[in-house]
């Protein structure tokens, strides 16, 4: 079960008597997140707004956004970092998952027999196993390695776009296990690493070769870039979530297309999805700045829309070079 450090935020609001808060929280924990809201108001006569949208990582925080609401502080739940404030307003609240990994950690080692070394990863919710989990492997005789943490991310932790653990020592491994039922993350493991990658579900105690689907991907992300070295016309995404802004990027990228003869537009966007983009018909080709996984797990576009890794394969295809493994680094930014 997931469970939200409420006792952080309770604090937080005793100390700073604020007239209103704002609450961001991934889907999973939304109706929990209404819940707290209640409470909160209950507790502390403040106007307390759940934020609806979409809140994908700390990519997407609601700090530009809270004076609109009058809110004093935002507190973005479940996205754990190395650190607990991010930009002027927002507080990072934990959100543990308590479930055990005990049954599926032995239903892994019949899969694992040909590996030595195993890197572990795991994201936010479930950290705090990845100790447990590495002497359970000691015990049963591989060598188990957590990759040391970098920027926001702690030892062992990975988020959709950032691989640094996992990159770290993809060298060392033979292979990885991702502690949680995370598809997602599992797939950006295999293909930052190119390493055979296991997703370790505590839910259905399954153990699940990602391998296929992350060969898919990259297979559709080396053809949508080569789709796009055709393309006359570019449209340059910059999103406007606030931790997805990258304008000194994309105004980089601007210039290097430029140099190849390539036309561009720019665009700022919220939400990058096919249905806004169907509808900015004289763009042959897209690339957006704001979120990777937009591009390398998109299928509904009708045009290529390439993430950075992809842009900078570009170049270098346009370059006449090869385009390299360009998944294959600690982020994807
Ligand atoms: S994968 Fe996308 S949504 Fe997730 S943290 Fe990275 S930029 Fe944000």
């Amino acid at each position: 079960m997931l469970k939200i450090d409420e006792d952080r935020i309770y604090q937080e609001i005793e100390s700073r008597k604020p007239k209103a808060i704002a609450l961001s929280a991934p889907d999973a924990l939304l109706a929990k997140t209404e819940e707290l809201a209640s409470k909160i108001t209950e507790r502390f006569g403040v106007n307390a707004f759940v934020m609806g949208d979409a809140c994908y990582g700390t990519c997407d925080t609601t700090d530009g956004e809270i004076g609109k609401i009058e809110a004093d502080i935002a507190f973005n739940i479940g996205h754990t970092i190395s650190f607990d404030k991010l930009g002027k307003q927002t507080i990072l609240i934990d959100a543990i998952d308590d479930i055990t990994f005990d049954r599926v950690l032995e239903n892994s080692l019949p899969f694992l027999k040909q590996y030595r070394k195993i890197g572990l990863c795991t994201f936010s919710q479930h950290l705090h196993e990845l100790s447990k989990a590495k002497e359970f492997y000691q015990k049963n005789g591989f060598e188990a390695i957590i990759g040391k943490g970098k920027g926001q991310l702690r030892d062992g932790q990975i988020f959709g776009c950032e691989f640094y653990p996992v990159y770290f020592i993809k060298d060392q491994a033979d292979a990885f296990l991702l502690l949680g039922q995370s598809n997602f993350h599992a797939i950006g493991v295999a293909l930052s690493s190119q390493k055979p990658t296991y997703m370790l579900d505590p839910y259905a105690n399954e153990v699940i070769d990602v391998k296929e689907v992350a060969n898919e991907r990259l297979k559709r992300s080396i053809l949508a870039v080569y789709k796009a070295r055709e393309a006359e016309r570019f449209g340059l995404i910059v999103g406007l979530r606030d931790g997805q802004s990258m304008l000194h990027q994309t105004l980089e990228l601007k210039k290097k297309l430029e140099a190849h003869g390539k036309k561009v537009e720019l665009i700022a966007l919220r939400d990058i999805t096919s249905e806004r983009l169907a509808n900015l018909r004289r763009v042959d080709a897209f690339i957006q700045t704001a979120c990777p996984r937009i591009s390398v797990d998109g299928y509904t576009f009708d045009r290529p829309v390439l993430s950075v890794p992809q842009a900078e394969a570009l170049i270098r295809v346009l370059e006449g070079k090869d385009p390299g493994e360009f998944l294959v680094r600690g982020n994807w930014l």
